[in-house]
């Protein structure tokens, strides 16, 4: 048998590192939750070739003390947790403090950075794990961080990554997913040169939407705004016509971190199971505020993966809430087929309803209309359709439930018990 050996720090560090260092997407999503922990409300990420060759992220967050710079590159070293207790009730984005020191184990490292507190910022380098300079410099309150050459001193690692558009690509996404997670804050991108994303950091969730997804999943949006059984389910889920091929545009954060979940989407998925067609995929972004002690993230070192202590509790809460927020969106006429004493609509094509065959059948109906004064007034009814949606704005009094007159005048939310309904010839329910 060989002789046992510890190994060499570096080697230690090394491979540790392959766990949160796989590729610059993974760097820059390690960074940039640094910066949103550290309180930045302005962060700007930018790379070069995939972020392959330079990374760069600028926040305006609490900045590091000059004596803590050296001990936030070492293998768990945080300002974020204390003890194992602290384990169970993880409220920051970071809190296995091995970012820092796993990037700069494979990659050419530089910071500068100053807390409010001090005149002069500190400029550090570490390439490899090896420190390389450590001096006064002139910088504003927050953060800095770059990154080069990512692998150096790996090549087996470098190999393994994939073409810098690829690496740019997933790169882009790992930001905007975290724009997306927080509207409050105000986030850059560039790559190669050109400034690709700016959200505002207003705080409006609609301006990031609209930012980081575009106008047509912006104009296809539902509220979702809830809370139940303690958890609180907010944030923005697309139109049942709206659903998607694809599961592509499904976001979940919890407590503020982006997470991928199967009870949330399996939740999500239910709460549309009878408003979109099968096959296609509900659009959202949503944000979960969930019990800290709820919640397990430190499942696995990417931090994506969650493990819930009461699955149905979250399941029963995002359902209930979408389900909530599809309903209320819904501008269909209440269709009820209870007691249908009388149906005017039953059977009418649109060029009976336009010779006026409604009004006909409502004034033979004697027994129902017999003491109220004869008065024909429309209230108006949009029945929802896939293809243009057809709007019957007349007026009439209607019917409820009971076969009770709902005059016109008070703008019922249309209660007509309704069987069929045809327009332009073609069934609309
Ligand atoms: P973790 O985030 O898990 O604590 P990291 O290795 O990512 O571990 O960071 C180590 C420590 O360095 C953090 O706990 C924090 O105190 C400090 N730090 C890292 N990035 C920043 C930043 N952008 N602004 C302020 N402090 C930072
Ligand atoms: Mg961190």
């Amino acid at each position: 048998m060989p002789k046992i050996n510890l190994l060499p720090k570096n080697v230690a560090e090394l491979i540790a590192a392959g766990e949160v260092v796989e590729r610059p997407a993974s760097v820059m999503k390690e960074l940039i939750e640094n910066s949103i922990d550290a309180g930045a409300t302005e962060i700007t990420a930018e790379i070069q070739r995939g972020g392959i060759t330079y990374m760069r992220i600028t926040d305006n967050g609490c900045g590091i003390e000059r004596s803590d710079v050296p001990t936030a590159f070492l293998r768990h070293a945080t300002s974020k947790i204390k003890t194992d207790r602290d384990l169970d009730c993880i409220g920051t984005l970071g809190f296995r403090g091995e970012a820092l020191a796993a990037v700069s184990s494979v990659a050419k490292v530089e910071m500068l950075t100053r807390t409010e507190n001090s005149n002069v910022g500190t400029h550090y380098v570490i390439e490899g794990s090896e420190e390389k300079a450590q001096e006064d410099a002139g910088c504003p309150k927050g953060t800095t961080i770059i990154i080069r050459d990512i692998f150096f001193n790996t090549p087996a690692r470098m190999k393994f990554l994939k073409k810098d558009v690829s690496e740019g690509n997933a790169v882009s996404q790992v930001v905007e997913r975290i724009a997306l997670s927080h509207p409050e804050i105000a986030f850059k991108f560039i790559r190669d040169g050109k400034t690709v994303l700016n959200t505002s950091g207003d705080g409006n969730l609609k301006n990031t939407v609209y930012a980081v997804l575009g106008r047509e999943f912006s104009n296809s949006l539902i509220e979702v705004n809830d809370s139940i059984n303690g958890i609180k389910v907010t944030g923005l889920t697309c139109k049942p016509v709206f659903c998607k091929a694809t599961r592509n545009s499904q976001f979940t954060f919890l407590n503020g971190r982006l997470v991928r979940s199967g009870t949330v989407i399996a939740a999500v998925e239910q709460a549309y199971k009878n408003s979109a067609m099968v096959g296609k995929f509900p659009a959202f972004v949503l944000y979960l505020e969930v019990p800290f002690d709820t919640v397990d993230v430190n499942v696995h070192p990417a931090k994506t993966e969650v493990r819930f202590s009461d699955e149905k509790r979250i399941f029963d809460g995002v359902y209930g809430a979408v389900k909530n927020a599809i309903t209320q969106s819904d501008t269909r006429p209440e269709i009820k087929l209870n007691a249908p004493k009388f149906n005017p609509f039953q059977n009418v094509t649109a060029k009976e309803y336009r010779q006026g065959v409604i009004e006909e059948r409502v004034q033979k109906q004697e027994p129902i209309f017999k003491s109220e004064p004869k008065k024909t007034d429309f209230s108006t009814l949009t029945f929802r359709n896939n293809t243009p949606t057809p709007e019957f704005t007349r007026k009439f009094d209607t019917m409820g439930a009971n076969g009770e007159r709902i005059p016109f005048d008070t703008k019922p939310k249309v209660n007509i018990d309704i069987d069929i309904v045809e327009y332009n010839n073609k069934v609309i329910k």
